[in-house]
């Protein structure tokens, strides 16, 4: 059966740290969908064509990547496109404690599903899309913590 992982996320926008971990990942499954939440909730800075627009561009010869948007909850979608796993990066202890509680509550209400943390880059770790959009609203450069394919002019 084909390996396929799920990494779910904002990607408000994305960034070297989010590249990285689905590189890494793509030696661990056969398929990586990056899934954009379509969180009405949350205020994001960028479309989410504009998010996916981009993501698709730094994955354009890379065939085993997806990229897709999504809502609701993360375990329906993934069963909706038979991934076992959800792909989910850790830069610090504050996201290790955050990660913990939903995948464990992921993982009591489908068991089939797991969760797989892949460890930020040391060079990685203190890049946020929340700081990038906070650069960026204040006219700062953020270049180097984005892929090329993500220009904001
Ligand atoms: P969410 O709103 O779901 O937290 P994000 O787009 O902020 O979505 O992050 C998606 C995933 O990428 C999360 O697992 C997050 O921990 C991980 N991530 C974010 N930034 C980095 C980074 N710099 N290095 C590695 N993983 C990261």
């Amino acid at each position: 059966m084909k390996r396929i992982a799920v990494f779910p996320g904002s990607f408000d926008p994305f960034t070297l740290g989010h590249e990285s971990i689905v590189r890494r990942a793509l030696d661990l499954f056969d398929e990586v969908i990056v899934a954009v939440g379509k969180n009405s909730t949350k205020a994001n800075m960028f479309s989410i064509e504009q998010r996916s627009a981009w993501i698709e561009e730094v994955f354009k010869v890379e065939h085993r990547v997806k990229v897709e948007w999504y809502e609701g909850l993360t375990i329906a979608y993934c069963k909706s496109k038979n991934a076992r796993y959800i792909l989910r990066g850790l830069r610090t202890s504050a996201d290790f404690g955050f990660e913990r509680g939903i995948a464990q509550v992921n993982k009591a209400m489908d068991t089939s599903i797991e969760t797989i943390f892949i460890l930020a880059l040391p060079e990685h770790s203190a890049i946020s899309s929340t700081i990038i959009r906070d650069i960026i609203k204040n006219g700062g450069n953020v270049a180097q913590f984005v892929p090329i394919a993500v220009n904001f002019k």
